[in-house]
């Protein structure tokens, strides 16, 4: 038998090993079992212009499991990531995220007020008909399109760089924007970039982070704004958390910020409250 598990992984057998396949296959189950429950909630967290009014929010996923409680996403995505449940998974964001925008049309929202992004992952963008489930879900849910906008991480675009630029073409081309994630921390060209229809850049926290204190992180945003205006790309902030790297920011000239500073990601109905105190006060 340990000759038989030697050759499927190509590993030694050992006991921890076959432990961790199973506990992986357990999580996954956990997770399909907690799709269907309707264990998994869209957060939003909101985005800002200079001046503190809401631009967008991006939806951000949570899992409550049975038992270890709230999970990050930067844990089961990836592995969600490893199986197709991916698909499923993107697909209920898809959906649920248009039927909370739907939800949003109906209030008189401020007119600064723009669109929400959804995630997308490699597995989803690759698939052929990721642009046909995208307007099926809009029509379906009767929004209007430029509603939605889809964020996708620099490294994703760069690993599958002529479908991510057929795609992100063609979305844009039904209104839907796309902003490239977690920007600096991949390795995309500026030959790649130049080509990549994107409409946002957003700059990845770990330029953020304390970034009043360091020469490094403020010279790398500040190319980055350079090249969104270069480019005529937005600029946007993640994970922007003090007063100090906000006051920073603006200094460098990037206009648009989300992060705990301003507000932490919050349920949907928590979300619709925020907005309609800002129309009431
Ligand atoms: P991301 O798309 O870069 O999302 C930003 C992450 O930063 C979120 O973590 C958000 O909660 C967190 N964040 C926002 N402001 C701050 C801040 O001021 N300080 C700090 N320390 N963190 C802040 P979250 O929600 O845990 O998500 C982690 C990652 O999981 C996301 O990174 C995204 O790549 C992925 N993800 C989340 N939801 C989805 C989804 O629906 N689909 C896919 N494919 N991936 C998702
Ligand atoms: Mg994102
Ligand atoms: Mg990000
Ligand atoms: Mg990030």
């Amino acid at each position: 038998e340990a000759k038989r598990a030697k050759s499927r992984f190509g590993k030694q057998y050992t006991p921890s090993m076959s432990d961790k396949i199973k506990r992986r296959l357990a999580y996954v189950d956990d997770m399909k079992q907690g799709l269907e429950n309707g264990d998994f909630k869209l957060f939003y967290q909101p985005q800002y212009n200079h001046s503190g009014n809401i631009i967008g929010a991006e939806a951000l996923l949570r899992w409550h499991h049975p038992v270890h409680g709230v999970e990050s996403p930067a844990v089961y995505i990836p592995i969600a990531e490893e199986s197709d449940l991916i698909l499923n998974i993107g697909q209920w964001v898809l959906e649920q995220a248009c039927r909370d925008i739907y939800t949003l049309e109906q209030l008189s929202l401020p007119a600064t007020f723009k669109k929400v992004a959804i995630n997308v992952s490699a597995k989803q963008l690759i698939q052929h008909d990721f642009q046909d489930k995208v307007m099926q879900a809009i029509k379906l849910n009767n929004i209007a399109a430029e509603h939605l906008a889809v964020e996708l991480t620099e490294n994703l675009l760069v690993e599958n760089i002529e479908d991510s630029i057929k795609l992100i073409a063609s979305l844009k081309a039904n209104a839907i924007d796309c902003s490239i994630d977690d920007f600096g921390t991949g390795y995309s060209s500026l030959t790649y970039l130049k080509r990549i229809p994107a409409s946002v850049l957003k700059i990845d926290r770990s330029f953020v982070a304390n970034i009043e204190q360091s020469n490094e992180s403020a010279a790398i945003a500040s190319m980055i704004i350079s090249l969104g205006k270069t480019l005529h790309m937005s600029v946007l902030a993640e994970g922007v958390e003090t007063s100090a790297e906000f006051n920073c920011l603006k200094m460098l000239g990037c206009y648009q910020y989300q992060g705990y500073y301003f507000q932490k990601p919050i349920p949907f109905d928590e979300f619709v409250q925020l907005l309609s105190n800002l129309n009431s006060g």
